[in-house]
């Protein structure tokens, strides 16, 4: 595992901005969830988060959400073998979630791998995924994702349609809703996502004062890395943050890219 500073610099950076936004809302840095999203991210790259002692990565395709589950337990067992158990930073497991739009036939193959499903966006994909958590031992957490920015192109539930369909994955046995996710809007100035947030986090709080979806609902997904510092102040306690860690798609620095 080649050494890059810039990259622990920069993950330390983001860490530093979200426990500032947090202490800003009077809320303790550890109440946000950092949830790395790896899509641009080289594979070594993961590995040394992991040995920074981060546990939650998030992928937006399945294929390649399996393809990299799978590339890291394998190097969790093989140092896990090597330094039986006492690798100083080393986290127990790695928690992934599925962020992206989720086809109903392949749910079936995530399910397994995934600690919490943020983008369940149908009654149709719940009930998919109520079917096949049933052979499972642990309820299935997944948040319901709405579209709060209006925008055509992006997936979600229509903000009018989320309380009810809190409601219905409520009564399924086997899938547990636990909060909402929303993205905001494509946009340069962050400030510009506000109104997207503030409606998504009314929306929860309705929701929650409602006691639709019981007393585990506690989750708000919103913020990415041009906008999760205001996402923070909406009430986010997940933000999911790819490129002001691993570098933005045009100056991606991916040793592995580079013949
Ligand atoms: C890619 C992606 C992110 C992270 O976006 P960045 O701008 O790279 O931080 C967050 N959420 C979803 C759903 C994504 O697809």
């Amino acid at each position: 595992m080649k050494a890059d500073a810039s990259l622990k610099q920069r993950y330390e950076a983001v860490r530093a901005r979200i426990a500032a936004a947090a202490v800003h809302r009077g809320h303790r840095a550890d109440d946000i969830l950092l949830t790395v999203v790896t899509k641009l991210a080289s594979i070594d790259q993961i590995r040394e988060l992991i040995a920074l002692g981060h546990m939650d990565f998030g992928e937006s395709r399945v294929q390649t959400l399996l393809h990299r589950a799978a590339q890291i337990d394998e190097f969790m067992q093989r140092h896990r073998q090597l330094s039986s158990g006492r690798l100083v930073n080393l986290p127990d497991q790695v928690r992934w979630h599925m962020i992206g739009h989720l086809q109903r036939n392949k749910v079936r193959k995530v399910l397994g791998m995934v600690r919490l499903i943020h983008s369940v966006d149908s009654l149709r994909l719940a009930e998919e995924i109520q079917v096949a958590a049933a052979r499972r031992d642990e309820p299935v957490e997944l948040l319901v994702q709405v579209n709060t920015s209006g925008e055509k192109m992006k997936s979600g539930v229509a903000p009018a349609a989320a309380c009810h369909l809190i409601e219905q994955i409520d009564t399924m046995m086997n899938i547990r809703p636990r909060g909402l996710m929303c993205m905001g809007p494509l946009v340069q100035d962050p400030q510009l996502a506000r109104p997207t947030f503030e409606r998504c986090h009314e929306i929860f709080e309705d929701i929650r004062s409602a006691e639709v979806g019981g007393e585990q609902f506690d989750i708000l997904s919103m913020g990415m890395s041009n906008d999760f510092e205001v996402a923070i102040e909406c009430g986010a306690n997940i933000v999911r943050v790819g490129s002001a860690i691993f570098g933005s798609p045009l100056s991606a620095e991916d040793p592995s890219d580079i013949p």
